[in-house]
């Protein structure tokens, strides 16, 4: 399930078609100021509006980026002793992700993936106390 809340999606709509809102809202659950959308509403947005609105989709890491990402984030991960962030750190940072026009949250079978190039991590790298956000949007 992903969720997100009416101002988030209505931010979103501000940049999407029109008809994006009253999609959302059609293939979604409403429970006060929150939707909810299974994962196949998601992804059915996610396909009819992805890179339709003013913003260009995110170009994202090819193969080789993502596995010098990937090699980079577990060096400095292992160099520090392989600290982790607290449960409240790691929401916070999701909070901010799931926000973010870079975020997928339906991506590898629900893992997620950040779509900027210089990143493309899961939501597990949200619990490296030595990565941070490509943009700076979350630190610590
Ligand atoms: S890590 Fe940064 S750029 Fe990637 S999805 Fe999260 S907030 Fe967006």
């Amino acid at each position: 399930m992903i969720r997100f809340t009416l101002d988030q999606r209505r931010e979103k709509a501000a940049i999407r078609p029109p008809g994006y809102f009253e999609d959302v809202l059609a293939l979604a659950t409403v429970q006060g100021e929150v939707l909810t959308l299974d994962q196949e509403a998601y992804e059915k947005l996610t396909a009819k509006y992805r890179g339709s609105g003013a913003t260009p989709p995110p170009e994202e890491p090819t193969a080789a980026e993502l596995a010098a990402n990937f090699s980079s984030a577990l060096a400095r991960w292992s160099a520090a002793g392989f600290p982790v962030v607290s449960r409240e750190i790691y929401t916070a940072r999701a909070a901010v992700c799931a926000c973010c026009e870079f975020w997928d949250a339906a991506a590898r079978f629900g893992l997620g993936k950040c779509r900027h190039k210089k990143c493309g991590c899961t939501k597990m790298k949200r619990w490296l106390a030595t990565e941070s956000c490509p943009l700076g949007k979350w630190r610590d």
